[in-house]
């Protein structure tokens, strides 16, 4: 998911009366985000910055204490602009802490504590991704609902609210983006569990979180939900602060997840599938092209002196153009049946369903000259590449079969001269 900010408004509003403070966070969340920032040393310029820029600002991250206002004033003066606000304070008063957390700012840290840095940064980065992360609240108690919903919508979730399960169960359906799952243990007419045990038959932890909140569960019941398939338990009454981390640390274990699923099929360069979900999913194409009658061409594609490339221009460009290789690659080859993977270097396999075999080769050849005619370019520096193909136009008995004939023709095509086709 991309950091970005709803709308154009993406320029994040330091305020603090601390030069030092803003010179370096300013500097952080530039370098590290790659967001525009604008500073403020007092409420008085945090309400000029605002008259002027209202309609760019999309997050505040603001002081507590400021020479001219003492008690959080710039924090209430953003919020009555509804401007999404971080508290960064050096106070760390509980008291405090409640009252700042009440009037609905995104988060509060306090400044001094260990890593504080790198948690605001994490804090941004979380915010922003919230403002495109949806949250479902399944509660049947309105005053319940309404107060955890805000809370989500105060970190900036999108919310959708849910008074049954059957209804939340109907919304899920009709809503794939839905990511999270708030959901009350007690409804009057409906099992839970049940409905827990349902949803993990369709959506895995990592596809949708679940927090169960309640007052209500007997304690000899928070690891049957658990088992059940939520990702966490919190009791009610709880502290909204509690609650805010809680749902944090679901979905940061929920993206670390994804990320390793993704990682053990994808070539993280190029994002293309890697040899591992080929060598799997292949054979599968092979079935279903016999039992269909269909041809199947399996084809290697091989960079063309890619090593001098790698030591005319260095190792980093080389990495551009296997990700401009990949990038071409997924634009000719984009059909749901086309699998495209790198299976190592400079390598990359392609297997293609095709009906007629002398559009399908002249097909090849075409691809092959666009990669020779359209270089990369870099910075006006052109970076012209090219590229062999080895294909296995039969459908065989075995992927090891087609793969060791496109190999062959490979090897036959860069002894040739490189830079062609051999079927
Ligand atoms: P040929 O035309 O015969 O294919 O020659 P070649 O130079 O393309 O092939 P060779 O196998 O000699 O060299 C491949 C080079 O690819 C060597 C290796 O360092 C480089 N390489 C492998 N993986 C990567 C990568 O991820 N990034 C970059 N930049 N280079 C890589
Ligand atoms: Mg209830
Ligand atoms: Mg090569
Ligand atoms: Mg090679």
């Amino acid at each position: 998911m991309q950091d970005t900010l709803p709308c154009q408004k993406n320029k994040i509003l330091l305020v603090d009366d601390d030069r030092i403070i803003l010179k370096a966070v300013s500097k952080l969340i530039s370098q590290r985000l790659s967001l525009p920032v604008i500073t403020a040393e007092n409420l008085s310029e945090t309400q000029k910055c605002l008259k002027k820029e209202r309609q760019n600002i999309g997050l505040a991250v603001c002081d507590y204490h400021l020479p001219d206002a003492e008690k959080g004033e710039a924090i209430d003066f953003l919020l009555s602009h509804n401007v999404p606000t971080i508290v960064l304070t050096a106070s760390y008063d509980e008291n405090l802490r409640e009252s700042i957390l009440d009037k609905g700012v995104v988060d509060y840290l306090v400044k001094g504590t260990p890593n504080i840095v790198e948690n605001l940064i994490l804090s941004i980065k979380r915010t922003l991704k919230n403002s495109q992360t949806k949250v479902l609240v399944v509660e049947d108690m309105p005053v319940d609902r309404k107060i955890i919903a805000n809370i989500l919508k105060n970190m900036l979730f999108q919310v959708v609210e849910a008074s049954s399960l059957r209804e939340a169960q109907k919304i899920l359906k009709e809503d794939p983006q839905i990511k999270l799952l708030i959901l009350d243990y007690y409804f009057p007419e409906e099992d839970t569990l049940e409905f827990l045990y349902e949803i993990r038959r369709i959506y895995s932890k990592s596809a949708l979180g679940i927090i169960v909140v309640s007052g209500i569960v007997k304690t000899k019941m928070i690891p049957v939900l658990l088992k059940a398939g939520a990702n966490d338990f919190l009791r009610k009454p709880f502290s909204q602060e509690e609650f805010m981390v809680r749902v944090h640390n679901t979905l940061d274990l929920i993206e670390l997840i994804q990320e390793l699923e993704f990682l053990a099929y994808h070539d993280p360069l190029t994002g293309l599938y890697n040899r591992r979900y080929f060598m799997e999913e292949a054979p599968k194409f092979l079935s279903i092209a016999k039992r269909r009658n269909l041809n199947l061409a399996c084809l290697v594609i091989d960079i063309d002196n890619f090593k001098q490339i790698n030591d005319t221009y260095g190792h980093e460009v080389g990495d551009l153009v296997l990700k401009d290789l990949a990038e071409k690659l997924k634009e000719t080859f984009k059909r749901e049946e086309d699998i495209v993977a790198r299976f190592g270097g400079e390598e990359f396999v392609v297997l293609i369903l095709y009906s007629d075999k002398r559009a399908f080769i002249e097909f090849i050849e075409y691809f092959r000259r666009k990669v020779a005619l359209t270089p990369l370019n870099l910075q006006g520096q052109n970076i012209s590449y090219t590229i062999s193909i080895g294909g296995a136009l039969e459908l065989k008995n075995s992927l090891r079969e087609m793969l060791f004939i496109a190999d062959n023709n490979l090897y036959k095509a860069k002894k040739q001269g490189k830079n062609c086709v051999v079927v």
